[in-house]
């Protein structure tokens, strides 16, 4: 078993993005990702990282190095010591942090707090290791537009396995989206559960990657809430205020 991880950072901040918008949580961010996505704002998170950059305390925003690979036992004394601040959940993110499945299975067993998964909804077979030890995930789908690949299959099978949790889908748009693509993804969801909380995410503009326009929104939601049941609008709100 993998007891030791690649981590680029650990912090304790306010989650930005989808349904647990406003809620406090320790985040751990993995390095390295199966995807490249055009909006990517971790792209540098991609390629391992020397040290890990650890929070001393809750929020403080001072910071220590730990030595990458991190062992569990060593980051797990590190994420309870934030919890000391009361904090909503633990949220894995990256980069993919299913690409470090074995590991969040064994840090799980350190940690009692909620256990919050933050993926692009297509490693279903990492998703299976530790599915019994998370509680909620926050999957994307990731369209062709934006990954250059088609993964259709990939979320259809993640999705199957996910809905056995507490899970909500987020889709970012961006002027790069096409109608057809945006169909895919919302028939895709309707024919697995149409009550599936869906969140479309306007994309924060990086790296050439466009806004598009307040009028195609309130477009991508009625068209959603046609066929889905729990259809809302949620922009990147930590960047609004400052937050990690
Ligand atoms: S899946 Fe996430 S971490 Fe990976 S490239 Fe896309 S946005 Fe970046």
């Amino acid at each position: 078993m993998i007891v030791q991880a690649n981590i680029v950072e650990v912090f304790s901040s306010i989650q930005g993005e989808g349904k647990y918008v406003g809620y406090r949580q320790v985040f751990v961010r993995f390095s390295g990702c199966n995807l490249k996505c055009k909006y990517c704002d971790t792209l540098v998170s991609h390629a391992p990282y020397k040290y890990c950059m650890t929070e001393k305390d809750a929020g403080l925003r001072q910071f220590i190095q730990l030595k990458n690979p991190v062992p569990v036992a060593l980051l797990a004394e590190h994420i309870n010591h934030l919890l000391l601040t009361p904090h909503h959940s633990i949220s894995f993110t990256g980069g993919e942090p299913l690409y470090r499945a074995d590991f969040i299975h064994a840090l799980a067993a350190h940690l009692d707090c909620k256990l919050f998964l933050e993926t692009n909804g297509t490693l279903v077979g990492e998703l299976a290791k530790v599915i019994d030890d998370i509680a909620i995930i926050s999957m994307d789908i990731k369209l062709p537009s934006i990954t250059g690949k088609e993964l259709w299959n990939e979320h259809r099978d993640f999705l199957m396995l996910a809905r056995q949790k507490e899970l909500y889908i987020k889709l970012v748009v961006s002027a790069e989206t096409t109608w057809e693509e945006f169909h895919k993804a919302i028939d895709l969801i309707k024919d697995i559960d149409s009550s599936i909380p869906f969140i479309i995410q306007p994309v924060t503009p990086v790296n050439g990657c466009n806004a598009c326009s307040a009028d195609d929104v309130l477009q991508y939601q009625k068209c959603a809430l046609e066929v889905l049941q729990d259809v809302r609008v949620i922009p990147q709100t930590h960047k609004m205020i400052g937050q990690m």
